[in-house]
């Protein structure tokens, strides 16, 4: 899969995604992050990107012609690919939209920076408005990297079979369950006895119940949404009836 980025830091991005999970995963060419620098792409001899905003106001805005000019450089490789500006005013990004992404062939994303960008240019070239959370950055760089990092993960061959995200948070809409490693007791605190039972039945119907457990705990509204069978309802009831009594 490919990420084309624009963006004015493409250091920010470049160094960061180079390490860890998926700086390995872009080394083995299963993913290609793209970096492309906005400021390539001005035509005046100061390279500017930015200017002063119509209409007054404090701050710079991103001039629409770089961003544009960045964007059909790799439009002809891209050209199925949705276009992404991260925005504080975008939909949240979630595990579901994660899961979409990693299905494609390629996302472009659009990074802006100061006041944001020239209105003219979202309109233009953008598919979609993508948010990381409700405060405001800096810069979309962040959250870029935050998007790269959750669809790539998702990507066949990314993580190692140990690494899998088969269980894990979200999932089917439900949090994943504690988990323990050595040392066996730690400040007191002993690790649950059935993991270390060697029973996988008993195991995997703990780790059930401790999912629905703490999803009901701490973040109830998932489980409106999340795929219960008839025994995940009953433990459920149980629970909030032992709770309706305390
Ligand atoms: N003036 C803009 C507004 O009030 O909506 C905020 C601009 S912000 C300082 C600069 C850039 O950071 C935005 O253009 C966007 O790319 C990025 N950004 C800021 N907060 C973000 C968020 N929560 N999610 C995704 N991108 C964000």
């Amino acid at each position: 899969m490919r990420f084309d980025i624009l963006t004015l830091f493409p250091e920010m991005i470049r160094n960061t995604l180079s390490s860890s999970i998926v700086g390995r995963a872009e080394k083995k060419g299963i993913i290609d992050i793209n970096a492309v620098d906005i400021r390539d792409y001005t035509l005046d001899k100061h390279r500017h990107t930015d200017d002063y905003p119509y209409g007054g106001g404090a701050g710079m805005v991103m001039s629409p012609e770089p961003i544009y000019r960045a964007y059909m450089s790799i439009k002809e490789r891209a050209k199925d690919a949705p276009v992404i500006y991260m925005s504080p005013q975008g939909k949240p990004f979630t595990q579901k939209k994660a899961e979409e992404y990693a299905k494609l062939q390629g996302i472009v994303i659009l990074c802006g920076h100061y006041e944001g960008v020239d209105e003219r240019v979202i309109e233009e070239i953008v598919t979609e408005e993508v948010s990381v959370g409700d405060y405001v950055l800096t810069g979309g760089e962040l959250g870029a990297m935050i998007v790269v990092d959750a669809v790539s993960r998702l990507i066949p061959g990314v993580l190692s079979k140990s690494e899998s995200f088969e269980n894990e948070t979200f999932k089917d809409n439900l949090l994943e369950y504690p988990q323990y490693t050595r040392p066996p007791v730690f400040m007191g605190r002993a690790v649950p006895e059935v993991l270390l039972s060697g029973n996988h039945g008993l195991v995997d119907k703990w780790r059930r119940e401790k999912s629905l457990e703490r999803t009901l705990k701490k973040r109830p509204e998932l489980l409106e949404k999340a795929k219960l069978s008839k025994e995940d309802e009953a433990y459920l009831k149980s629970l909030m009836e032992a709770e309706a009594h305390v």
